[in-house]
């Protein structure tokens, strides 16, 4: 006898086919096994779904193709993973087989049974006895946090019936959120359960990594990130998955780790904008590690200095539960803000100069007293654009709608959007003139000036460009932790959780970029990316006083003064009411349509049609919804392919995603109507706008 069996399969998601499929199968498989399946003319990996609860008809129209394999040796996947999987692919509009099988490790699809076995049999290497560290004392904030997430761990034990709400914990920076975590972590493996913690990007925070490391030392700690071997990431996800491994730290892509024993969940700097996917399944790790967490009766712990607006405002509405840590670690001041009034400032009668009279002052007065500074500047590159003064050219990418950076001391122009590079050129390519002009100012340019600046000061730059051989980013910060830097010079990957002990000076050379951009969040990422940055001075008390500084047009900005009082409270209730009166997130939600083509009247095309379409969906359901007119975004052309984007708006979470469902097998259809588009796609709370 033959039963049916539903099986999610990885079907490509232009195919418009969002669920299981069915197959035929001689033996009854438990839901979560992993099968190999025909799909057309080869043969794919697939998830058996839903337990398929009818036999086989007997007519003979029923043509199902068998299953071809069976991954029998491994166990299969859990009701909460498919639970989880099944919920993002709704929720972010993807194809439930897509999805499930690509937040599973590649390498598991080559894998049969004979290799498990193997693996299996592999010895693992018996753990080297190092003594775990003693953890510190915790101040009372601390141990107010932990008492509280402790609670929310037994209340989540399964046997309750009170569900624990999402815990944000807010702490300034140097608070020890992290001494939170760690105790939070040993609660709940003391109760045998597994911990996940989620970090934006495992390369900037090592010293997260090491402390979880030596804290846990007798325990298996595993991390799941995309800077592993396919080999590692196979290795580790299956020591989570049969629960050999107590811990598991990654970047987003953990949030779809399979742990049996799941009993916490951390998510560190939940405000980063890393958590969000920004390519096929458009998820959000923070957002999905609340819906799991709240799935499996289990508490999340939701930690930053500067809480996404979301996530305050759910707090403020007591969804979520505040945890506040107001005080640093061990007496430590938080940096006094200063800033410098570029209009008070005399004009120089050379070029402009990257650091006005006062900052340069203040920086030689670190360099006397042997105390390191930390320059930001959100620009790698020399200059952002090269520029003729006779005529005007000015080094455009041939490809997009942006400037090529010129990078001086690898003599290239590139484009940071396609990646196109050409040689430096010796004279204009329009009118010959030797006089080309670099124009602004990037990271590279900013150290080749502090040098002549601050003579004898030994500089050091991290960003993507100096950091991009393997072992470089280490290299350079260890560099700063051992003080053969004087001044450190850096875009956002500098201003994360670095722990630089002897740095009393962090100044951001031009923040004001952001102040006046199209882009509703700007202000939200700035003032987020200010205030770590401002954290990353005066962590340790016995340095004396530090100071953060601004260079600015605008000093009467509200969002530097709510920095200067380093209030983030009254920066988000500032910001909030501006967003409740605009009607934007978290008071509405929105979906964003993105449609690429050669053509953008063609893109731009099927997306006014495609936005008739949902405007229609909800006008049949009587839901709220605008769809606003497809617009060219900033940068309009990439790689010869123009872009084009249209905003679906609605006062209501749950009437957008109902129309989503309804419109999208109108857009699947409406896709063959357009010849000459590319590739469109949904985006589901869209961060960049
Ligand atoms: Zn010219
Ligand atoms: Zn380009």
């Amino acid at each position: 006898m033959s039963l049916r069996l539903r099986i999610a399969v990885e079907t490509p998601q232009h195919s418009g086919l969002a669920g299981a499929l069915d197959y035929a199968s001689d033996q009854a498989l438990a839901p979560g096994t992993l099968v190999r399946v025909p799909l057309g003319r080869r043969e794919v990996c697939g998830v058996v779904w839903d337990p398929a609860d009818e036999p086989a008809p007997t007519d003979a129209g029923w043509a199902v193709k068998p299953v071809a394999a069976v991954l029998g040796g491994l166990p299969p996947l859990g009701p909460s993973w498919r639970r989880l999987v099944s919920f993002a692919a709704g929720y972010y509009q993807r194809g439930l087989g897509e999805l499930a099988l690509a937040v599973l490790p590649p390498e598991l699809r080559l894998l049969d049974d004979a290799a498990l076995e193997r693996r299996r049999r592999r010895k693992r290497r018996a753990a080297t006895a190092v003594e775990a560290d003693r953890p510190p004392p915790l101040n009372p904030e601390q141990a107010a946090a932990v008492a509280a997430i402790a609670s929310a761990l037994s209340a989540g034990d399964g046997l309750a019936t009170t569900q624990p709400p999402p815990l944000l914990l807010h702490g300034v920076t140097g608070s020890g959120k992290t001494e939170v975590y760690l105790h939070a972590a040993a609660q709940a493996l003391a109760a045998g359960r597994q911990v996940l913690v989620l970090v934006p990007e495992i390369n900037l925070t090592p010293q997260l990594t090491e402390r979880l490391a030596r804290r846990f030392a007798d325990r298996r700690l595993v991390t799941l990130h995309s800077g592993l071997t396919p080999a590692q990431r196979l290795q580790h996800w299956l020591a989570a998955h049969t629960g050999e491994a107590d811990l598991v730290l990654g970047t987003r892509l953990a949030i779809f780790a399979s742990m049996p024993r799941l009993g916490l969940i951390v998510v560190d700097e939940e405000h980063d904008p890393s958590y969000k996917q920004q390519e096929g399944a458009r998820y959000s790790a923070r957002d999905l590690a609340v819906w799991r967490a709240q799935s499996e009766r289990l508490p999340v712990v939701l930690g930053s200095a500067t809480p996404s607006l979301e996530t305050w405002q759910r707090a403020d509405e007591g969804r979520y539960r505040r945890l506040t840590l107001a005080a640093r670690v061990g007496a430590a001041a938080l940096p006094r803000v200063r800033l410098v009034d570029w209009n008070q400032c005399p004009k120089p009668k050379g070029p402009p100069s990257a650091i006005a009279p006062p900052l340069l002052d203040a920086l030689r007065l670190r360099l006397q007293r042997g105390e390191q500074s930390l320059l930001l500047l959100n620009r790698r590159g020399y200059a952002p654009v090269l520029h003729c003064t006779s005529c005007g050219w000015k080094s455009g990418c041939p490809h997009c709608s942006a400037w090529q950076v010129f990078h001086k001391a690898e003599r290239v122009l590139r484009c940071h959007h396609c990646a196109a590079a050409a040689r430096v050129p010796q004279a204009c390519p329009q009118c010959g003139d030797l006089d080309l002009h670099a124009m602004g100012r990037g990271t590279e340019r900013l150290e080749e000036q502090l040098a002549e600046l601050l003579p004898g000061a030994r500089i050091g730059r991290i960003d993507a460009d100096s950091t991009r051989a393997k072992g470089e980013l280490q290299a350079r910060l260890q560099a700063v932790h051992a003080g053969e830097v004087d001044v450190l010079v850096g875009t956002q990957m500098v201003a994360k959780g670095h722990d630089f002990r002897r740095m009393t000076l962090v100044a951001a050379v031009n923040p004001d970029g952001a102040l006046f951009s199209s882009d509703f969040r700007a202000p939200e990422r700035l003032f987020a990316l200010l205030m770590q940055a401002a954290g990353r001075a005066g962590r340790d008390a016995a340095m004396g006083p530090s100071e953060m500084w601004l260079q600015t047009w605008h000093p009467q900005h509200a969002l530097y003064a709510a920095l200067r009082d380093h209030d983030y409270p009254r920066f988000a209730a500032t910001q909030l009411a501006d967003r409740r009166s605009a009607g934007l997130p978290p008071f509405a939600s929105l979906a964003l349509l993105r449609a690429d083509a050669r053509d953008g009247a063609v893109a731009e095309a099927f997306l006014t049609e495609a936005g008739r379409q949902a405007e229609a969906r909800a006008a049949e359901a009587g839901a709220a919804l605008i769809a606003y007119p497809a617009v060219a975004p900033p940068i309009s052309r990439v790689a010869d392919t123009e872009r084009r984007q249209l905003l679906l708006e609605s006062p209501s979470r749950a009437a957008l995603q109902h129309v989503l469902r309804a419109a999208l097998p109108d857009w699947h259809a409406l896709r063959s109507q357009h010849r000459g588009l590319a590739r469109w796609a949904v985006d589901v709370d869209p961060l960049a706008i």
